[in-house]
C-alpha cells in the first residue's frame, strides 16, 4: 500500500457513522476480506475453527503492511484510506473509518503479521488490550491476521454467539457474498480442516457455479445495460431459480455488497408478470458508477448505501432486466401475439422451450436439493407459459400501442379513468398520473434538446412573490423556459407570465408558476437534481387533472404519447399507471371457469 497509515483527527472521526461492527463471527471474516479487498489481494485463504469461537485467520496475497505502520493498523481511527474530510464522498475502498482491526483486537487474541515487500517481515500481538511492538518475523507475501478466542473478555456477547454450526453457516454467507461481488478473487475455505470452497479466478457465471448447485449455471441469463455515467452488468435467474422466500438476491455497487430493497423490487418490477407475489428471482448485479454519486458512510456496517439518485438506478435495472427477458421471449415463435395456444409440436419450438437459454428454464427438471423451496418439484408448466405469454403480450402492447386504439375503442369514465381493450384483457389508465409521467418525461428531454411549444397568453399575468421565493423562481427561469414558459422578470419581486406550456392543460395559468414553485420547495428531498424536482413539479400541476373531461382524439393522443414514454406503467414514485384486466382474471370473476 502507498499510502501509510495515520490516525485521524477528531473533526474527520465524528463525521463518520459510528458504531459496533463486530457482532459475530461473520462480521469479522467480512471486515478482514474487506481489508484483503482493498489491499488488492488476488488470493484469500480463510481458515475457521469451531464456527469462529476458537479462530478466524485469513491470509492474502496484498500489498501488505509496512512493519513500522503495524501497530498503528490496530488502533481505533487508523487507516490508509481516506485522509479528509472531503474523502469520505470519493470513497473508492471498501473500508474507510480505520476502526475494524481495532475492535476485533479489543475482543481477542489478535496476531497480526505483515510484509509489503520492501521491508521484512514483521508482526504485532493485541492480548488483553495491550499492543506489542513489531517483532521479526519472516517475510509473507501479504498480510496473515489471526483472531483467537473471540469474544473472551465479553461473556454477554459470547453467550449470545449461536452453535459453531450456525456461526459457520453466516460465515459460509458472508464468505459468498465478497466473492460474488469480485469473481477473480480466489477464495479457499477452511473450516475445522475440511475445504469447504475451493475458487479461482473466473468469470460471473463459473463462479456462481462454484458457489451455488450446479442447476445455477444452466438457469442464467445475462443482465447489462449502460446509462451514461453508471452501467448495470451481472447475471439473473430464470423462472427455475425463484424461490418463495428472499435471501439470493445480490446487488452490488462498485463490487461492494449492499442491501437495498427499491433496488430489489426494480427487478421483481422486471419480471413483471412472470413472478407473483412473495417469489424471488435469482440475481447477482453489480452497479459501476462513480464514487462521489453515492455515499458510503451510511452505517458502520458499509451495506446501506444512499443515491444520488435512486429512481434513475431503479429505472435503469428494470429496464436492464425486462430488455434480457424480452431478448429471449422474442426468439420463440409461439410467443407471437395472435397466437391464442402453445403448442410444443414442432421439435424446433420444443428445443426453444428447453434449450438452456430459455427464461422458463428446464421444466420440472429442477432438482437442485432446496426440498423446502415451491418450485423443486414439477413448476407447473402451464402456468409458466400463462405467465410468460402475459409478459410477452405486455411487451408487444408497449411497443404498438395499444390495440384499441387502432380500433377505436377506447373510453372515458368518471372523467377520470381511460377504458380500451387490448390482446389479453383490457386496460384502465388513469389520466392524471398518464399525462404527469407524459409531460416529467417531456420536460426532463427538453433540458437537454430543444424548447417546448408555447401557448402566448392573450393578457399576460404579472405574478409578485416573497424575495427568498422569488430567488428560487430566478434559478429556475432558463428551465422554466425550456418547458414552455415565457417568463420575465419585473421590479420588486415580481414577474410578468406572457406564455405558457402548449401541453399544458387549459385553466390553471393563473396560479400554475406559483404551484409548480411551491411544490418545487415542498418536495426537495424526495428528487436529486433540481431538473428532475422541477419536470416532477410541472407535470404534477401541468397535467389534466382527475375529473377534468377529454374528447376521443385527446384519449388517443394522450394513450399513444404514454406508450411512447420510457416508463409507461409506473409513475416516479411507484404507483401505478395502468391496471391490467386479464380475461381470466374477468373469466374466473364471472366463475367461466
Ligand atoms: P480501514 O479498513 O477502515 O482503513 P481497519 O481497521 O480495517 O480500517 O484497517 C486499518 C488499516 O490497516 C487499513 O487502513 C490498512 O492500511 C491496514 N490493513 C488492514 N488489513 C490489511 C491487509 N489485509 N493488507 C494490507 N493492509 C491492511
Ligand atoms: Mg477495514
Amino acid at each position: 500500500m502507498n499510502n501509510s497509515i495515520h490516525i485521524l483527527p477528531e473533526d474527520i472521526r465524528n463525521k463518520i457513522s459510528a458504531g459496533e461492527v463486530v457482532e459475530r463471527p461473520a462480521s469479522v471474516v467480512k471486515e478482514l476480506m474487506e481489508n484483503s479487498l482493498d489491499a488488492g489481494a488476488t488470493e484469500l485463504k480463510i481458515t475457521i475453527e469451531n464456527g469462529g469461537h476458537t479462530l478466524i485467520q485469513v491470509l492474502d496475497n496484498g500489498d501488505g503492511i509496512a512493519p513500522e505502520d503495524l501497530p498503528l493498523a490496530v488502533q481505533r481511527y487508523s487507516t490508509s484510506k481516506i485522509k479528509d474530510a472531503e474523502d469520505l464522498f470519493r470513497i473508492d475502498t471498501l473500508g474507510f473509518r480505520g476502526e475494524a482491526l481495532a475492535s476485533i483486537a479489543s475482543v481477542s487474541e489478535m496476531v497480526l503479521h505483515s510484509c509489503d515487500g520492501t521491508h521484512s517481515g514483521g508482526k504485532v500481538i493485541v492480548k488483553d488490550g495491550s499492543i506489542s511492538d513489531t517483532e521479526p518475523a519472516p517475510d509473507v507475501d501479504g498480510t496473515q491476521i489471526s483472531i483467537h478466542s473471540l469474544f473472551y473478555n465479553t461473556p454477554a456477547r459470547r453467550k449470545f454467539l449461536k452453535s459453531p454450526k450456525v456461526e459457520l453457516r453466516k460465515i459460509v454467507e458472508t464468505i459468498r457474498q465478497l466473492s460474488l461481488g469480485n469473481p477473480h478473487t480466489d477464495v479457499t475455505l477452511i473450516a475445522d480442516g475440511k475445504t469447504l470452497l475451493q475458487t479461482r479466478s473466473e468469470d460471473l457465471s463459473d463462479r456462481i457455479n462454484s458457489l451455488f448447485d450446479p442447476t445455477y449455471g444452466k438457469n442464467l441469463l445475462k443482465v447489462t445495460m449502460d446509462k451514461g455515467d453508471f452501467s448495470i452488468d451481472g447475471l439473473m435467474g430464470n423462472l427455475n431459480l425463484v424461490r418463495s422466500r428472499p435471501g439470493e438476491q445480490f446487488i452490488f455497487l462498485n463490487s461492494r455488497f449492499i442491501k437495498d430493497r427499491l433496488l430489489n423490487s426494480a427487478v421483481y418490477s422486471g419480471f413483471r408478470s412472470l413472478i407473483k407475489r412473495g417469489e424471488y428471482p435469482f440475481f447477482v448485479l453489480n452497479i459501476s458508477m462513480p464514487v462521489d454519486q453515492v455515499d458510503v458512510n451510511v452505517h458502520p456496517m458499509k451495506t446501506e448505501v444512499r443515491f444520488k439518485d435512486e429512481w434513475r438506478i431503479y429505472h435503469v435495472i428494470k429496464a436492464a432486466v425486462t430488455k434480457s427477458l424480452k431478448d429471449i421471449l422474442e426468439t420463440i415463435p409461439s410467443f407471437d401475439r395472435g397466437e391464442t395456444s402453445f403448442s410444443f409440436e414442432s421439435g424446433q419450438q420444443k428445443k426453444l422451450f428447453y434449450s438452456e437459454n430459455n427464461p422458463l428454464g428446464e421444466f420440472g427438471g429442477v432438482s437442485n436439493g432446496h426440498s423446502q423451496m415451491p418450485f423443486s418439484g414439477k413448476r407447473d408448466q402451464n402456468e409458466d407459459l400463462k405467465r410468460a405469454k402475459e409478459y410477452a403480450s405486455v411487451l408487444a402492447e408497449k411497443q404498438e400501442g395499444i390495440e384499441g386504439l387502432s380500433s377505436g375503442k377506447i373510453w372515458q369514465i368518471h372523467n377520470k379513468y381511460i377504458l380500451s381493450p387490448i390482446q389479453s384483457g383490457m386496460v384502465v389508465i388513469d389520466q392524471h398520473v398518464a399525462h404527469e409521467r407524459v409531460l416529467f418525461e417531456e420536460a426532463l428531454n427538453s433540458f437537454e434538446k430543444s424548447h417546448l411549444p408555447s401557448q402566448t397568453l392573450l393578457f399576460p399575468e404579472k405574478l409578485t412573490f416573497s424575495p427568498d421565493e422569488y430567488s428560487v423562481l430566478l434559478e429556475l427561469l432558463p428551465y422554466l423556459e425550456k418547458i414552455g414558459f415565457r417568463l420575465k422578470a419585473e421590479e420588486e419581486s415580481s414577474i410578468r407570465l406572457d406564455a405558457v406550456p402548449t401541453d399544458m392543460s387549459l385553466g390553471s395559468e393563473k396560479t400554475i408558476i406559483r404551484n409548480i414553485l411551491d411544490h418545487y420547495l415542498e418536495h426537495g428531498k424526495e428528487y436529486s437534481s433540481t431538473q428532475e424536482k422541477l419536470a416532477a413539479s410541472y407535470a404534477c400541476h401541468g397535467a389534466i387533472k382527475a375529473g377534468d373531461p377529454l374528447t376521443f382524439e385527446e384519449m388517443q393522443e394522450l394513450v399513444s404519447r404514454l406508450f411512447a414514454t420510457e416508463h409507461p406503467y409506473y409513475c416516479p414514485h411507484g404507483r401505478p399507471i395502468i391496471v391490467q384486466l386479464s380475461l381470466e382474471e374477468l373469466d374466473r370473476r364471472f366463475e367461466r371457469v
